[in-house]
């Protein structure tokens, strides 16, 4: 027998089985049983995936009757063991323990215990909230979708883009922004500061320069939504492509989605079938039939034509000019489409300056994917690039024309069509996974009243 044990993690020794091998392995523990043939049966999470490994603990250890007994839910372990072929019909592989060393207890009031903690119960205590099973699922879909969005982008040579946090430019109405300032509030900048809402304007530089880039970054907004789908600081992710009119646009959102999708499916098969059994049942099936099919690409216009020849009674009644709310967007791709829609061409007077106006003179090139269980999930357009039109936006939007030259020197030097969007990653995040709270889908949660 080799004295030197192995470092490994549960996720690589239920992937690789490997048997009779002298492993170590440090985690918490899930369960403990005793049975009466002297043997405690310990089942130990460390986070790598969702599966647990099995760690057979024998009545003859030294520390057995003083510590391994008293071992329950949440104590830090590392075991030092042999790996063998498991009889049980749950897992092809377990440790026997040769020895079980105690790196941390739990007190009496440890709160994750055997029986299911409800969601909310959980928010209030988002320092242990990742040992529970759907939290841990949750973060580590989170993280692959991070690493499939820049893998996205980083095959189709976009250039990764980090635009401010502090910023001076206010993108859509200073009603939604954090202000910043020193705690003696001495005007540290010589100018009002912000957190950012978007880096979209900053974005548009840089794609009239280097082609293809995009941000994924943190934003801030500081309206009083107290919706499920709201976050007062949340993650962003805006591509910016020179070149691009509104339909390559829809196209590149399309493809964008479907491909994390698919990478998430592909990558995260453990998680994605624990939220099928315990978060929403069929996700991974109705995930698959959206890679499949086409997204519906539908006008404003035909929307709420739609919207208002159906039957349906909404708490907000329409007409052409009006905003869409949750309700309509949810109707069309949810009972209507059953499957993600586009929206495009949209009212000027409810869409941003820069957003490229049509010849009809109403409507915007702006664009929102929808998707069933979330609603707005992005939100794009093609960018206006008409110096005087632009212009004439921004005095009727109230937009202070003299801190914004640089964002018309853009239109003046060396201009192009240009289009982009913003994926808001938490929504992302709730759409794979099934989760009904964005509150649970990031690891510290900040909404209005709550930090
Ligand atoms: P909504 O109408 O849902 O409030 P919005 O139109 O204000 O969203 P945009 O400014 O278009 O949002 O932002 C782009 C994307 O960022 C949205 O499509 C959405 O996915 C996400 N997003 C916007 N606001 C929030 C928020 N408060 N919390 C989490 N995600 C958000
Ligand atoms: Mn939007």
């Amino acid at each position: 027998m080799q004295n030197k044990y192995q470092n490994t993690n549960v996720k690589e020794l239920l992937q690789k089985a490997p048997i009779d091998i002298n492993i170590n392995i440090k985690g918490w523990v899930r369960t403990k049983r005793s049975s009466k043939g002297g043997f405690s049966f310990i089942e130990l999470n460390d986070g790598s995936n969702i599966n647990n490994i099995q760690i057979i603990a024998d009545k003859k250890l030294d520390n057995y009757q003083d510590e391994i007994e008293h071992l329950r839910a949440g104590c830090c372990i590392s075991v030092q063991g042999l790996s063998v072929k498991s009889q049980g019909k749950n897992q092809n592989i377990e440790i026997h323990a040769h020895k079980i060393q105690i790196l941390g207890t739990v007190q009496d009031d440890y709160p994750i215990s055997k029986g299911r903690i409800s969601l909310e119960t959980l928010r209030t205590m988002p320092h242990l909230r990742p040992r529970t099973n759907t939290i841990g699922a949750v973060m580590r879909l989170r993280s692959h979708l991070s690493h499939a969005i820049h893998n996205f982008f980083n095959q189709r040579d976009f250039c990764y883009l980090n635009t401010p946090i502090i910023t001076a430019s206010d993108c859509e109405g200073a009603g939604e922004m954090f202000g910043v300032t020193t705690n003696d509030k001495n005007d540290f900048f010589k100018q009002p500061a912000q957190l950012t809402v978007s880096g979209q304007l900053e974005a548009e530089a840089f794609a009239l320069s280097l082609g293809k880039v995009y941000t994924f970054g943190p934003t801030f907004r500081a309206e009083n939504s107290h919706t499920s789908r709201h976050l007062s600081e949340f993650w962003m992710v805006e591509p910016e492509v020179a070149f691009n009119n509104i339909d390559d646009n829809m196209q590149l959102a399309e493809d964008f989605l479907k491909s994390i999708i698919k990478s998430a499916l592909t990558h995260c098969q453990d998680d994605m079938n624990f939220f099928d059994m315990r978060i929403e049942k069929g996700i991974i099936n109705k995930l698959e039939n959206i890679c499949q099919s086409d997204f519906i690409r539908l006008s404003y216009t035909d929307a709420i034509d739609i919207l208002t020849k159906s039957n349906k009674k909404f708490e907000y009644p329409l007409n052409w000019g009006c905003d869409l709310k949750s309700e309509h967007e949810r109707y069309l791709c949810e009972e209507y489409f059953n499957a993600p829609v586009i929206l495009t061409n949209y009212p000027a007077t409810i869409k941003p300056f820069y957003m490229y106006c049509n010849d009809d003179g109403k409507t915007v090139r702006g664009m929102d994917v929808l998707v069933p269980g979330i609603g707005e999930i992005i939100g794009g357009s093609e960018r206006e690039t008409r110096v005087d039109i632009i212009t004439k936006r921004m005095e009727q939007s109230g937009i202070d024309l003299h801190a914004y030259q640089w964002y018309l020197d853009l239109r003046r030097h060396g201009s192009a069509t240009h289009a982009g969007f913003g994926l808001g990653f938490e929504r992302l995040v709730q759409f794979v996974s099934g989760m009904s709270n964005i509150r649970d889908v990031i690891p510290y949660p900040r909404t209005p009243g709550h930090l």
